[in-house]
């Protein structure tokens, strides 16, 4: 499973896609970024469908580029969707991922009315946008099962090759107990189940999230979790949750213990080999690109390792040795049991 490195135009530190930058990460084959983003920044969006976007971001040929719509950001403000500005511009920035101009979440707190009007709308953009290359889009929750039959009845959607499943967030971020997040497994599974071709979930790249997507078999998934922790002071570490370690106003969480803090000494990655943990409590901006990097190159690592053990068959058994947490256990859990459910014995 490939996981999609979300950024902002804003701020483009830390280049871990960069060899020549000192926050290089080999690994990371792909990242995305919003068209919101480029919606704001005129002059950007017209040098990015001149020259092309790898060009006009100074980003390597061999890192791709997946494009978000923006439209959740744009909904959220209240903005007008730029579906024609959007749809123009991928045609000639050329983005290597993109998904239809618009698609409108149903989410848990709306009415039934209100979660079947954003998957009309959601259907009509994946419609009239079925051609080669733009990815659909279907959202968890309630309106799952519409949205598969809808794909499924149509001709050239339902030979689409690569699907993307949103929504998925608003059902992890559930916090009454586990029942709720539950939830986001059984619409993976579900969409899993109905389609063969590659299915990218946005916006899922937490520690517990990246176990249950290579478990249940989704192919990428994007997070800006990486960014948006370091900005906050928090890092990650393998198997665990975020961890505070620059005091930066009023964010409060729960800091290193000792074990944690051994952990950190030993981590490899470029932003921890430039000064330590030291290094990685510093304020501004080079505070900032040692945690952002460390926290993803964190997340990588922990792909490799778990489909190292999924491919060996050793999964089972080495996940409750790695994740240390009873939350993250219960999910994962969870998805094992869901998963081999219906599995057919061989
Ligand atoms: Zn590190």
């Amino acid at each position: 499973m490939e996981i999609i490195a979300g950024t902002t135009l804003k701020q483009l530190q830390p280049r871990v896609w960069d060899p020549e930058s000192p926050f290089h990460l080999p690994e990371l084959r792909a990242v995305m970024v919003s068209f919101s983003d480029f919606h704001r920044s005129k002059s950007l969006r017209e040098r990015a469908m001149k020259d092309g976007l790898h060009k006009a971001l100074d980003v390597p040929k061999r890192i791709r580029i997946y494009i978000d719509n923006g439209a959740f950001a744009n909904i959220l403000a209240g903005n007008k969707l730029p579906t024609r500005d959007y749809w123009k511009f991928v045609n000639q920035a050329r983005p290597d991922w993109y998904p239809v101009p618009a698609d409108f979440i149903p989410l848990p707190s709306m009415t039934e009315a209100e979660q079947e009007s954003c998957f009309r709308k959601t259907m009509y953009y994946n419609r009239e946008y079925s051609f080669d290359g733009c990815v659909p889009v279907i959202h968890a929750g309630g309106k799952l099962g519409k949205y598969i039959k809808a794909i499924q009845a149509h001709d050239k959607l339902s030979r689409k090759k690569v699907l993307a499943l949103g929504g998925l967030v608003p059902q992890f971020l559930q916090t009454n107990g586990t029942g709720p997040k539950t939830n986001a497994i059984d619409s993976i599974l579900t969409a899993r189940r109905a389609f063969e071709g590659k299915i990218h979930a946005f916006g899922i790249g937490g520690t517990a999230t990246l176990h249950i997507a290579c478990v249940l078999g989704l192919d990428s998934v994007d997070s800006s979790g990486w960014r948006n922790r370091a900005a906050r002071g928090i890092i990650q570490l393998p198997g665990r949750g975020e961890r505070i370690i620059a005091q930066l106003g009023n964010w409060r969480g729960k800091e290193p213990d000792r074990k944690e803090m051994t952990l950190l000494r030993n981590c490899e990655c470029p932003g921890c080999g430039q000064a330590g943990i030291k290094g990685l409590k510093e304020n501004g901006t080079i505070g900032f690109a040692r945690r952002a990097t460390h926290n993803l190159y964190v997340l990588l690592e922990e792909v490799k390792e778990i489909e190292m053990n999924l491919k060996a068959g050793s999964y089972q058994n080495w996940y409750p040795t790695h994740v240390f947490n009873r939350m993250f256990l219960r999910l994962i859990d969870y998805a094992l049991e869901k998963k081999n459910d219906s599995m057919p014995s061989m």
